[in-house]
């Protein structure tokens, strides 16, 4: 009998643009296989230049040393307390262990899945009456969802505690027309694996001012003091990116509108497709917003639907995947103090990601929708 393969379709692959080679190709000519050389600085400035809004951006290995150094040149550090979204990735929360902090979760709202502004101003509240005001707060555009920007940074203004702005799963995404990573006292970028872009590994810390960003490469590369001797005046880090990685991310950045394109394609595909069977949503875009739709995720009526359509596509080599698991969830956080409404609890339980990647094909997305629609009659 004869076995037939079913193509596998990830759930967000990555997608070369073409120009990745020729700039990795330059650092072999140039022998500039180090972690600084011309594609380090040449990938700041093509995100500089996308990002706009006068930032300075300092390239280093993952978007988590990002976060890390964020959360140490604000300050953070032993026995502090850190305000995080608990609806995230675990890589918003770790940093702030790193330096001997704690984190305070706050959970989400509704209808942009990020942090509540409500919940925020609450758990601020709280802490400061308790006498521990908090040192910072991360705050994540979620699955490329901007968060209520003017909202939660007038929250934080007003109680004068920096926002680090989680901008991992958001490049290309926009806030009342600006992009996303441009808006938090420090904001990070990801290029991992998965990312709407990636150098295979990677990220960016992202800032309004050159020392900040000579602050992070200073921490990035040792700590090095200015002299003829290796001198060190300060704990450092080796968490600069490579230049051969560099050149994978110049390449990537001349591709990005396209990609963004067609996530925000993908998106419109399910909406249509799915959205008129029984009680599968979308999570809406504000007028004041533009999601990079890095994934498509749908919201299911219940976890046992939720994982019949998981388990179906898996059956037919798709991968998918259930929301992030809230970190107030997380057996490792569970002493961790939390302010929270059963949003993201909720969205865990009944959510799935979809595949988003930006080459999945017409056929593909017709496949996947096909088997979701055949499961539901
Ligand atoms: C991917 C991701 C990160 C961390 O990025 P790495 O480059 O993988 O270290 C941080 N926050 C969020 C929300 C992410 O999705």
């Amino acid at each position: 009998m004869e076995t037939t393969v079913l193509k596998k379709i990830w759930l967000s692959p990555p997608h070369m643009g073409g120009n990745e080679q020729t700039y990795v190709q330059e650092a072999f000519d140039s022998n500039w296989i180090a972690p600084l050389g011309p594609n380090v600085q040449n990938f700041e400035l093509a995100i500089e230049q996308f990002v706009g809004n006068g930032v300075r951006s300092a390239c280093l290995s993952s978007g988590t040393a990002a976060i890390h150094l964020a959360l140490e040149i604000l300050g953070v550090g032993r026995g502090d307390e850190v305000i995080c979204q608990s609806f995230t990735f675990a890589a918003s929360a770790n940093p702030i262990t790193y330096l001997g902090a704690s984190p305070v979760f706050v959970d989400s709202e509704s209808d942009t899945w990020n942090i509540s502004p409500n919940l925020l101003r609450e758990a601020i509240s709280d802490r400061i009456a308790k006498g521990r005001k908090p040192k910072a707060i991360v705050a994540v555009h979620l699955y490329g969802v901007p968060y209520k920007v003017d909202e939660i940074h007038a929250i934080a203004n007003k109680f004068n505690i920096p926002i680090i702005e989680d901008s991992a799963e958001a490049l290309g995404s926009t806030y009342r027309g600006f992009n996303c990573g441009s808006f938090g006292d420090i904001g990070i970028l990801s290029f991992n694996g998965n990312k709407i872009i990636t150098t295979s590994g990677g990220g960016a810390l992202l800032c309004k001012d050159v020392k900040t960003k000579e602050k992070a490469v200073f921490l990035a590369t040792q700590a090095r003091d200015n002299a003829p001797h290796y001198q060190h005046s300060e704990i450092g880090y080796n968490y600069r990116m490579s230049n051969v990685l560099a050149g994978i991310g110049r390449g990537q950045m001349e591709v990005l509108p396209e990609r963004v394109e067609s996530r925000r394609r993908n998106f419109e595909f399910y909406r249509e497709h799915l959205s008129d069977i029984s009680g599968i949503s979308f999570v809406k875009e504000p007028e004041w917003s533009s999601s990079n739709r890095w994934l498509t995720c749908i919201l299911t009526p219940s976890y046992e639907f939720r994982e019949r359509i998981r388990l179906a596509l898996e059956n037919e080599n798709i991968e998918s995947r259930p929301l992030w698991k809230p970190m107030h969830l997380q057996p490792i956080f569970e002493d961790s103090l939390s302010y929270v409404n059963g949003t993201s609890e909720d969205l865990f339980e009944r959510g799935l990601c979809l595949p988003s990647g930006s080459s999945l094909e017409h056929n593909d997305l017709e496949r996947i929708c096909g088997i979701i629609k055949k499961l539901l009659k």
